[in-house]
């Protein structure tokens, strides 16, 4: 259990957090006694239920929207919302989008959508939020949401794949700049789990792909998040974990 008094709580942003992996996520460190800090671009009424559902455990949470491929958007919601109270000990940075097609059919909104989204809102997300981090002198955690198919490709996806690739290269070299500062970053690179994001996804194709038979939960990797967010794993760092039900 973490700091549950309210003057050293530790405080963790998890991006797009109204809904599917973030929203378990978000609940899980709630539970696990972290503040959270919510965000999500548009679905406002879903991040005030879900202040709601934390509130009424006794969790603490605060809540901001921007999109994360706004990259002054990005500095200046994270700027004051750190001013206003304190450095963040972690970042979870799992908001992403997908826009398939195959690639002689991408479009070039396709591409430059899911780039600016996927990989630049790393960028966007962590700048502004990393020197505070650093100067609180606490460590801290960075968790960055990957896919199998930044690891092993899949038709229909090279926009996506290519940003979840890009991914796992920024965060490996960002641990390595971070690890003397006791602060990790890992990727998780899920496999196919049951939210909006699959939901046009052709279900039985998909399933014989995944030696496990089923659709991972975003609780199940939600708890991964959250142990890489705990003391536990302060020494795992510039990791690839992948929860995929054997699918590599
Ligand atoms: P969902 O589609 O359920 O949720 C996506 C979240 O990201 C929403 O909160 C959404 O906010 C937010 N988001 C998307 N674009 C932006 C943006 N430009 N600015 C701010 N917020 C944005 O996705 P999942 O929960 O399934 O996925 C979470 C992460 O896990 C993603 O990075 C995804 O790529 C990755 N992943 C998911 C897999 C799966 O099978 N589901 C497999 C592998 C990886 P809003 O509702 O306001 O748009």
């Amino acid at each position: 259990m973490n700091h549950l008094d309210g003057s050293d709580r530790r405080w963790i942003l998890v991006t797009g957090s109204n809904r599917g992996i973030g929203r378990a996520t978000a609940l899980k460190l709630a539970g696990d006694g972290f503040g959270v800090v919510l965000h999500c671009r548009g679905e406002v009424e879903r991040l005030q239920a879900l202040r709601d559902d934390i509130a009424a455990f006794g969790g603490a949470s605060r809540a901001l929207v921007f999109d994360i491929a706004d990259r002054a958007a990005c500095r200046a919601q994270i700027e004051a919302d750190i001013v206003a109270s304190g450095s963040y000990y972690g970042v979870i940075c799992n908001a992403g989008l997908a826009r398939d097609a195959v690639f002689p059919g991408m479009a070039d909104d396709a591409w430059d959508t899911v780039l600016r989204t996927n990989l630049d809102g790393f960028f966007n997300v962590l700048k502004p939020a990393l020197m505070p981090m650093i100067r609180s002198r606490r460590g801290g955690r960075i968790v960055v949401l990957s896919s199998v198919a930044g690891q092993i490709g899949n038709r229909g996806q090279v926009n996506y794949s290519a940003s979840k690739a890009g991914l796992i290269g920024a965060a490996k070299s960002l641990a390595l700049e971070l690890a003397s500062r006791n602060i990790t970053v890992n990727c998780i690179a899920p496999g196919l789990i049951e939210t909006d994001m699959i939901e046009s996804a052709p279900r039985q194709e998909i399933l014989k792909q995944i030696p496990a038979g089923r659709l991972g939960s975003a609780d199940e990797v939600a708890a991964l998040a959250a142990y890489l967010c705990s003391d536990a794993a302060a020494y795992i760092t510039r990791q690839v974990i992948g929860i995929n039900g054997g699918m590599i």
